[in-house]
């Protein structure tokens, strides 16, 4: 496995649609160990192959705490509700995290990494926000495109997740926390 270079804002690679997987084979499977070493190594919790110059339709996730897992050829089949979230972050966004609103409960349809079909349900917690961010990593975009006021993104500083306004110091549950919310 391979932990490959995350594309930043401004790469096309980022702003194009992903093709969709074809045949799910060993070349795939590859990509997807890549990818989940690649996430890990970048701390995030949420990685779409576009952000490592790809441009297929797979994406990784990985849970705290929980087995992380691919889906290939996802598609939001389904979502409601609305909800705002306060501090979304991108691997392709460093130093940043910003506001939007995310729906509350999420369905997708996918392939997993056997090529069999999968259906993930997710409402209201960090996997149904990452859920639509990577999603919408495969169609080109990005989470900065849905913060009404850019001007309001807030810029973070150190290790690049932690608020401008905390100590020196800042804890580990802090830094943390604006890790998990990284994909
Ligand atoms: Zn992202």
């Amino acid at each position: 496995m391979t932990v490959r270079p995350i594309r930043y804002l401004g790469d096309p690679v980022l702003r194009r649609p992903a093709k969709a997987v074809v045949e799910v084979n060993d070349a795939i499977r590859l990509l997807i160990a890549d990818m989940i070493e690649s996430m890990h190594a970048a701390q995030g919790v949420g990685l779409a192959a576009p952000q490592i110059g790809v441009g297929l339709q797979v994406v990784v996730l990985g849970m705290p705490e929980e087995e992380p897992f691919a889906l290939i050829n996802p598609r939001v089949t389904s979502h409601s509700g609305s909800r705002m979230m306060d501090a979304e972050g991108c691997l392709s966004v460093p130093g940043y995290r910003g506001s939007l609103n995310r729906s509350v409960k999420v369905t997708v349809q996918a392939l997993d990494e056997h090529g069999e079909p999968v259906e993930i349900v997710a409402e209201d917690d960090l996997l149904a926000e990452a859920l639509e961010h990577e999603v919408d990593h495969l169609n080109g975009i990005l989470y900065v495109d849905h913060v009404a006021d850019l001007g309001k993104l807030q810029k973070l500083r150190g290790t690049g997740w932690v608020d401008e306004d905390s100590p020196d110091e800042p804890s580990t549950a802090a830094a943390n926390a604006g890790a998990e919310g990284r994909s």
